[in-house]
């Protein structure tokens, strides 16, 4: 930090800065978690300088030596602790992971049969009028994903991301009534829409899926199944996730993030079987251009510390605990989504528990060290901004290794928090709370986070 101080000093303080916010803020982002030193340190590194466009062994630049072994490394790594055929750790997110798993689908099952029918093997050679009519059949082919606001992810065909651009994006959404998909009406929609690609995974859904009937119907339709886990790959990792529920074996194509459940640093990675295998791996020149090879060094830790039995230990207190806080956050009298969780997270409805916004609870517990984001709920009045929802995720406290009580009492402040937080003159956004209310929880976050410190080897001196 000192070197980044040399160069940038206002830099330098905001990430010391962060490290006090961290540390002094319970994190409660569902999408967030404290990656372990050793990743953080190897991400950063001089592999940050280093081109390596291609797969391992077959790169368009010399030199790549050092970096072949890294992600080779890293994809064994992949490869065994989810047991999948292949694995691509190329992609910088799980955006473009998403972003390759469907390019991949389209070259595979729309481009590569017209070049075999046309009796070219080479895109580029194709001459432009059969290019500009292949062109035309790729764009507007159907995908078939979870809803936004029930709890999917924007790059599921999201009208304002470039999936909903891509293709012609159909979606389903959970039952107004149970929050649970319902999956005869996920059949009928399929079987009436026929997409190519049928997908599954979520954002901000507390429960289990069952892949193994997904792909059933992916198989009766002749869509490709994809599988978005960026959220619960470390539950599936620590085998929480078993049978039916883990998308691997199931899938022809899973996404995810490294850098939730799983620990690992910010990135993306595509598994997938072996009939997709060279389709995924030309993700660079599909969707990437040169890969990080800093950060697959640190997705390469990342994976080696899920397949320890630590890891394990950690996936199932993950979900204990979301299981801990759902029950007591209603215990309260809260109204939790689906009335429970099955996984790393809970939803909770502030505006019928509470009488608030997703955007005040959210304020509010901010101001009392809690930090975590608002949330639509399915079918929200309040919509996206406001929203009437918190989405509360478990991953990173657990990594600090709180347990059932610290779970009883972060429920006991966030309703001790929300019970005196009052909207001002009908606003969606401002709201009250007495300053005792403020310096009681802020009290209490303190005790916890005393007694499970972050990263309490580190010291920055007053920087901190
Ligand atoms: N897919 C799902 C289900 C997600 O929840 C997210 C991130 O929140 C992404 C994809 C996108 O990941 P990234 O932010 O790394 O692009």
């Amino acid at each position: 930090l000192d070197a980044v101080g040399a160069a940038l000093p206002d830099i330098a303080s905001s990430i010391a800065a962060e490290l006090g916010d961290q540390r002094s803020n319970i994190k409660l982002i569902a999408s967030e978690n404290y990656s372990s030193l050793a990743v953080q340190l190897a991400q950063g590194t001089l592999l940050t300088d280093k081109y390596a466009e291609g797969v391992p062994g077959h790169r368009f630049y010399a030199g790549c030596d050092n970096v072949d072994a890294i992600e080779r490394r890293a994809a064994d790594l992949a490869r065994k602790v989810f047991g999948a055929d292949h694995a691509y750790v190329q992609p910088h997110s799980g955006a473009d992971a998403n972003l390759v798993a469907f390019l991949a689908v389209l070259s595979q099952t729309v481009e590569a049969p017209t070049l075999a029918r046309l009796g070219h093997t080479n895109l580029a050679e194709l001459p432009e009028p059969a290019w500009e009519a292949l062109r035309r059949e790729i764009v507007g082919q159907r995908l078939l994903g979870m809803d936004l606001y029930s709890g999917g992810h924007l790059t599921h065909g999201y009208r304002h991301n470039v999936s909903a651009r891509l293709f012609e994006a159909h979606s389903y959404t959970v039952d107004r009534e149970t929050g649970f998909l319902d999956f005869d009406t996920i059949v009928r929609q399929a079987r009436a829409l026929r997409p190519r690609i049928l997908m599954a995974g979520y954002s901000a859904y507390p429960r289990r899926i069952d892949f193994a009937r997904f792909r059933e119907l992916a198989d009766e339709i002749g869509a490709a199944f994809v599988v978005d886990m960026a959220h619960f790959a470390g539950l599936v990792a620590g085998k929480v996730f078993t049978g039916v529920h883990d998308p691997v074996p199931h899938a022809h194509i899973v996404t995810t993030t490294t850098h939730k459940t799983l620990r690992g640093p910010r990135g993306g990675m595509v598994l997938c079987s072996s009939e997709y295998a060279d389709a995924i791996d030309k993700g660079c020149p599909l969707v990437l251009g040169g890969p990080l090879p800093h950060a697959i060094a640190a997705k390469a830790v990342a994976l080696h510390e899920a397949g320890l039995p630590d890891f394990g230990r950690y996936a199932h207190a993950v979900v204990d605990n979301a299981r801990e806080l759902a029950d007591r956050l209603r215990g309260h009298g809260g109204r939790v989504v689906t009335g429970g969780t099955e996984n790393h997270l809970v939803l909770l409805d502030v505006a019928t528990s509470y009488g608030l916004t997703g955007r005040q609870a959210e304020s509010a517990l901010r101001s009392c060290g809690l930090t975590l984001n608002r949330n639509a709920l399915a079918f929200d009045p309040n919509g996206p901004w406001y929203a009437s929802g918190l989405r509360l995720g478990t991953a990173a406290v657990t990594t600090l290794g709180m347990g059932a009580a610290e779970m009883h009492e972060i429920a006991g402040i966030i309703h001790d928090v929300l019970t005196p937080a009052q909207p001002v003159d009908g606003s969606r956004a401002r709201f009250d709370l007495p300053d005792s209310a403020v310096a009681a929880a802020r009290a209490r976050v303190a005790v916890l986070l005393d007694r499970h410190p972050l990263y309490p080897e580190i010291d920055l001196g007053l920087l901190a």
